[in-house]
């Protein structure tokens, strides 16, 4: 009898998270690697969430909680969206999981039926094809090219759409492009998915990470008919720094939530219950560090960007928000004497000691992410590598 189950067969391992451990492996190895890879924030958690955190812990807070989530955080998450999205929400539309991740896999695996159809706009984030299929879906892909600054238009989403179309995947700002969608093109899109009606899962986790003034927001404050087909998926990885802590959240239909607060009480049951302690705080105590990372981040942005956009052959978009750089670099590795961007991504590995994610693992084969979620100086480094090594083959 085969070992492994069909719905594991052409299970692809996270790219992400398979690089980041390859440049974690030389490093061991003594090898100096600059690892440009990482999804997550360089900065630690704010001390008043870890403090928070810890009092919990003593005051004897560690056992089991309601497995959506407890009262008191799910307080001050719909405190947050009213705060933050001038969106209300009640208790029963709201899901406190093990990260956004997780919570964008039950939500899967709660709205598809086998061979319902999910439109994912490439470039995309890693897990949302594989969550789907692991749900009985089938992703069904619209490029937004560089040239429409990596989002989709409502044509493209119109034709896309058929009969067996469930929903369609907003994540702005976007990993990996970092290119926001403006409330005009949102309620351009909204309007589609309205008269098609689909559902829109809204993936905000890179909400407080915008650059340049401009404001995040969601799909969701359309109108109240907009916030009826949409799910709002966030968390606080990413915001707070908080990755390892393994909170995120949906907000949305409370038929959906229901049930997916049912699985969750198969599966996971609830979050760690220190880390929602800790979650409270970070919602509901002082915002400050978190726009100070942000600040910190943009400010990488500024000098890091037009260092990238110097190097021969790459073409590179400005992102708004969140902490990649997503440049075209197909010329770059032509004219190196590369085959594919995958192949120049790997001798970018061996050769030059930088890591970066090949753009393949998004569907967009022809270009690398960066990401800027590390030290100026060896944001620095990484590019002079990157130039000379460029420069060297040209
Ligand atoms: N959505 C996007 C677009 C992400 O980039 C990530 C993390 O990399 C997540 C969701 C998941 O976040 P969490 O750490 O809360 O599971």
């Amino acid at each position: 009898k085969q070992l492994l189950a069909n719905r594991v067969k052409t299970l692809t391992p996270s790219t992400t998270l398979a690089i980041t451990a390859k440049a974690k492996e030389l490093k061991e190895q003594g090898i100096d690697v600059i690892g440009l890879g990482a999804g997550e924030p360089d900065f630690n958690t704010p001390q008043n969430i870890l403090i928070a955190a810890k009092e919990s812990m003593d005051a004897g807070y560690t056992k089991y909680t309601p497995a959506g989530g407890l009262p008191a955080l799910k307080k001050a998450i719909i405190d947050k969206l009213a705060r933050d999205n001038s969106l209300t929400y009640k208790a029963n539309e709201i899901i406190v999981g093990v990260g956004a991740k997780h919570v964008l896999y039950t939500l899967f695996q709660v709205i598809l039926n086998e061979g319902d159809e999910v439109i994912i706009p490439i470039p995309y984030w890693v897990s949302y094809p594989e969550q789907v299929k692991l749900a009985g879906g089938v992703p069904v892909y619209v490029e937004g090219t560089q040239e429409q600054s990596y989002k989709i238009t409502p044509q493209q989403l119109r034709d896309a759409i058929t009969e067996k179309t469930k929903a369609v995947i907003i994540n702005s700002p976007s990993n990996p492009s970092g290119m926001i969608y403006t409330k005009e093109e949102l309620a351009e899109l909204a309007k589609v998915a309205e008269e098609k009606d689909i559902l829109i899962v809204s993936d905000e986790i890179y909400e407080k990470l915008v650059y340049n003034g401009i404001e995040h927001y969601s799909i969701a404050q359309i109108s109240d008919a907009i916030k009826a087909r949409t799910i709002v998926v966030n968390g606080v990885a990413k915001s707070h720094s908080m990755t390892g802590w393994r909170i995120g959240y949906a907000a949305g239909d409370a038929a959906i939530i229901k049930a997916m607060t049912d699985l969750a009480s198969h599966s996971t049951s609830n979050s760690t219950t220190t880390a929602q302690y800790a979650t409270i705080e970070a919602y509901n105590g002082s915002q400050e560090t978190v726009e100070k990372m942000r600040q910190a981040f943009e400010s990488r942005l500024e000098v890091i960007f037009p260092k990238i956009a110097a190097i021969p052959g790459v073409k590179v978009l400005k992102p708004q928000g969140a902490f990649y750089l997503l440049p075209d670099v197909s010329e770059t590795a032509a004219k190196t004497g590369y085959l594919s961007v995958d192949d120049f991504a790997s001798a970018l590995l061996t050769e030059a000691n930088v890591a970066v994610i090949p753009g393949s693992g998004f569907g967009s084969p022809t270009t690398i992410r960066l990401s800027y979620a590390t030290s100026l100086e060896l944001l620095e480094e990484a590019v002079r590598r990157i130039e000379a090594f460029v420069k060297a083959k040209w």
